[in-house]
């Protein structure tokens, strides 16, 4: 066994082999130890190998999804085992045979299909990077539904491209460099490393063509090498992976990076798109509009809000989708039965790997009836073109769903092996194996009292026992009469007083009964291959229907969004405004209301003329809330093109290509880099590639090195981008010195958050106003902190000696030179102390110069001086 065990792992090197014995997948040597300290279970040892003990663990086969889902998510790649035969048959191929075992999986983070080890609300993608010479691509597919793109794209968008998917998994090649790996570890992706034959783009065009089942791969697209590349290496780590039993996959879909907005990851981080800056979903963009009711629903909200459109027929097809929810009147009853839809692209996709039960089955059953519900709600509907085309795509199943209907019992049970899902009255057969199974006695019974009236005699009885198994037992009067047909009633006992016969036919039901558990399980197994067929014969209508179902549910979300939150229908189009009145924060809107408090509307006008660039500098106190409106005004932008209304009175907005939002000097302690370095980084990224049509959000850029330094490059950072980048930007600083800008180039404008001071306290009103702040407020803000009240006052007297400096016009060395030091200054304010009253110990302390002190002399000097006090 042992022999065999090394044999298998020696091909799974970097995962855990699990490895099937009887109700136990057990796990030995380094793999034990690992997966025992993993999961926090026990460690034993079994047996030697080459003299040593040999470490090993298990988990039980039943229990075996938690203990995977742990090891996936900590990190750990599985190759479940099991075992090909039964002991049974490997005792028949010969004496001390082993079973025979095999992989017959490789669970992956990348590549998981269980309920359980799956979020129902995000996508799971695994993704590929594809490189023939300059060209690169990145593929990605979630098995779980049978999603499968491709893009072509520069090197440069890598980063950006994988933080939009945030793919658990990503195949690289072999022969990938060091910066790609570098901008994976930034990303904090370790790929996984496959050959470059997995990446052979000629290899790969057959290997899809046989996949998809067709000639060419004319008809989905033409695609480049490196497209093929990665897309052929997805489907061979599926290969290698799923054992040769490939999910159904969608044809690929190519998407176009130009039509999608373009955020990168530090933008995407930035705005907390999908994630919190905590890290966490709650807190974040999608967690705060997310009012979906079905798992695909959700997932399609998660795509959306990863990649809004910048193509506007898209854009405003989507719009008219949620405005029809929110002007419809029966929306609530629409959400109602789609809160009953279940998912259905997971199911297909379980049943696609014969990984699925009767639960999925059923899924499918109960997904097409509540289509048909919605559609027919939607009948005399007047729908916008997207829903429209969604709701064809809801009926027309009807041979489908009344198979599955009349098959099926109402609720299925989980698992196929627990049997009883087919619905009595379905299939003959079964029906009788199941009475047979079930009312085993009462057949009997029945066919005892033909037989006595048969034979006439009234006290035949049909018995059993473990030696004869079913008998027809008579007195012994009555044998003769038995005796006598002896072509029906064969003889097997005679006891004292009774004598027992069998006849063909009840030795056959006899089978039959003990056979009829079997033989139900037998059929149902059948029935439910042939359903199962049935559905994935129709697997492209299917995930049509699922999209479609998906889409309403995000239609109608929005609208309930839109109408809880009072946002409004945006105008889009392909001029270059940007006029946001009464906008509000989303998140923060949110949670500030749960705390009972306002938030305060602001409007945002950065419309642009021709070519020509508009930028906002924004100047306030630190909490006055300039963040919040940089973020508000990027956010509200992005909602309008995933399609959504938005949080605010009016909005007119034209396209927005790309955003980029940058803040100051953040803490990125967990990639090595100096926060200036990174911040530079990403201001250099923007000046790069930033055109007339992107939305730039910088907050505090510069804030990161000493002030000089930082404002010239807050000053050229803001030419460059109203020169050459020529965007429509917010810029928040605390460089007042910038705000002469606004004099001298065209296209900036000051605006500053408004705060009042009240009895030497700072009040926040939270309102944005043209004009530069007139100062900063930092020390009623530090004081609202809780800094000690004698730092607050020192600073104060600081500040007045710097102010009234700088109106003077003196130099900052000589007014620092100028200011006394804290300590005396403190001093001074407790108990004003003159020198003409300084103690003796204080003069004689003034007279030690201790450069000239020997240690002795210094020593006897401290002595001197605590006898004077
Ligand atoms: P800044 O960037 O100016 O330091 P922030 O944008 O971080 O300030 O805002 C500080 C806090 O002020 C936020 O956490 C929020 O609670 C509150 N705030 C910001 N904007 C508003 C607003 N428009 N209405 C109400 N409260 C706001």
């Amino acid at each position: 066994m042992m022999a065999q065990y090394l044999e298998i792992k020696a091909k799974y090197p970097d995962a855990l082999l699990f490895y099937r014995m009887g109700d136990f997948y057990e796990l030995f040597f380094d793999d034990a130890v690992a997966a025992s300290e993993a999961l926090d279970i026990a460690l034993t040892k079994r047996g030697k190998h080459e003299g040593e003990d040999i470490a090993m663990c298990g988990v039980p086969v039943h229990a075996a999804e938690g203990y995977l889902l742990t090891l996936i998510r900590k990190g750990f790649r599985v190759a479940v085992g099991e075992q090909l035969e039964t002991p049974e048959e490997a005792k028949k191929r010969g004496y001390k045979s082993v079973v025979k075992r095999d992989v017959v999986r490789l669970v992956t983070p990348g590549t998981l299909t269980e309920e359980s080890l799956l979020e129902a609300r995000r996508h799971n993608y695994l993704g590929a990077l594809g490189n023939v010479r300059d060209e690169w691509a990145l593929a990605w597919t979630d098995i779980s539904t049978g999603a499968f793109h491709v893009m072509p794209l520069g090197q440069a968008r890598i980063g950006a491209e994988l933080a939009r998917l945030a793919p658990s998994e990503v195949l690289v090649s072999d022969k990938v460099d060091e910066m790609l790996r570098d901008v994976l570890r930034d990303l904090g992706i370790e790929p996984t490393v496959l050959g470059a034959a997995s990446f052979d783009s000629g290899a790969s065009e057959a290997r899809l063509c046989s996949t998809f089942n067709v000639q060419t791969l004319a008809g989905f697209g033409s695609f480049g090498r490196a497209e093929l590349s990665a897309m052929g290496a997805l489907v061979d780590y599926l290969d290698i992976t799923q054992k040769g039993r490939l999910p159904l996959l969608m044809p690929p879909k190519q998407e176009v990076s130009a039509r999608l907005m373009q955020i990168d990851a530090a933008t995407r981080r930035n705005l907390e798109l999908t994630q919190a800056m905590s890290g966490g979903r709650v807190g974040s963009l999608l967690a705060t509009i997310d009012r979906t009711v079905t798992a695909g629903g959700a997932r399609l909200l998660e795509r959306r809000v990863s990649s809004p459109s910048q193509d506007l027929g898209v854009i405003h097809e989507r719009l008219e989708a949620v405005r029809f929810g929110v002007e419809g009147a029966f929306s609530d009853s629409l959400r109602d039965v789609l809160r009953r839809v279940p998912d259905v692209e997971r199911a297909l996709s379980r049943l696609s790997l014969d990984r699925g039960g009767p639960r999925d089955l059923a899924a499918v059953r109960n997904a097409l009836a509540q289509a048909e519900g919605l559609a027919e709600r939607l009948s005399d509907a007047d729908l916008p073109a997207l829903l429209g085309r969604s709701k064809d795509c809801l009926t027309g199943h009807d041979v489908l769903l009344h198979g599955l209907e009349t098959a099926l019992v109402a609720e299925p049970p989980l698992r196929l092996q627990d049997g009883g899902f087919i619905a009595p009255g379905y299939d003959e057969g079964l029906d009788q194996a199941r009475t047979l199974r079930d009312e085993g006695r009462g057949v009997i019974a029945r066919m005892q009292g033909e037989y006595a009236q048969e034979t006439g005699i009234g006290a035949l009885k049909i018995k059993h026992n473990n030696v004869l198994g079913y008998f027809i037992e008579v007195t012994a009067t009555h044998a003769e009469k038995m005796h006598a047909r002896s072509d029906r009633f064969i003889h097997r006992q005679t006891t004292a007083n009774q004598v027992r016969f069998t006849t063909t036919e009840l030795s056959e039901l006899e089978t039959r009964i003990l056979n009829a558990g079997a033989e139900a399980a037998e059929i149902e197994k059948r029935l439910y291959d042939a359903l199962r067929r049935a559905i994935l014969d129709n697997a492209g209508v299917l995930g049509e229907l699922a999209a479609s179902l998906a889409e309403f549910d995000l239609a109608l979300g929005l609208a309930e969004l839109a109408r809880q939150r009072d946002w409004c229908l945006p105008l889009v189009d392909d001029s270059r405004a940007f006029a946001i009145e009464g906008g509000r924060h989303p998140v923060v809107e949110a949670a500030l209301q749960k705390a009972g408090e306002p938030f305060i509307a602001n409007d945002c006008d950065l419309s642009a003329e021709g070519q020509a660039a508009s930028v906002r500098l924004l100047t306030g106190p630190n909490m006055a809330g300039k963040s919040t409106y940089l973020r508000q005004n990027a956010l509200i932008a992005l909602l309008a093109q995933i399609g959504s209304y938005v949080p605010a009175r009016q909005a007119h907005l034209g396209v927005v290509s790309q955003i980029f939002s940058r803040v100051g000097a953040s803490d990125d302690l967990a990639r090595g880099r100096s926060t200036f370095m990174v911040e530079m980084v990403e201001t250099a990224a923007i000046l790069n590639q930033a055109d007339e049509r992107a939305l730039v959000i910088l907050d505090e850029i510069g804030r990161g090195t000493a002030t000089y330094d930082g404002l010239s490059i807050a000053w050229a950072t803001l030419e460059h981008l109203h020169e050459v980048n020529r965007v429509r930007g917010l810029f928040a600083t605390h460089y007042h010195e910038l705000t002469v800008l606004a004099g001298k180039l065209k296209g900036v404008s000051n605006a500053t958050v408004a705060v009042k001071e009240w009895e030497g306290d700072v009040i926040f009103l939270h309102e944005v106003r043209e004009g530069a702040a007139d100062r900063s407020y930092g020390v009623q803000v530090a004081q609202l902190a809780g800094l000690p009240k004698a730092v607050i006052t020192r600073a104060r007297s600081v500040l007045e000696a710097l102010e009234k400096g700088e109106r003077e016009r003196a130099s900052p060395k000589a007014l620092i030179d100028d200011l006394p030091l804290f300590s005396m200054a403190a001093q001074e304010q407790a108990k004003p102390v003159s020198r003409e009253t300084s103690s003796e110990a204080e003069d004689r302390l003034r007279a030690i110069n201790p450069d000239d002190l020997s240690p002795r002399e210094a020593l006897q000097a401290l002595y001197e001086l605590r006898d004077l006090v």
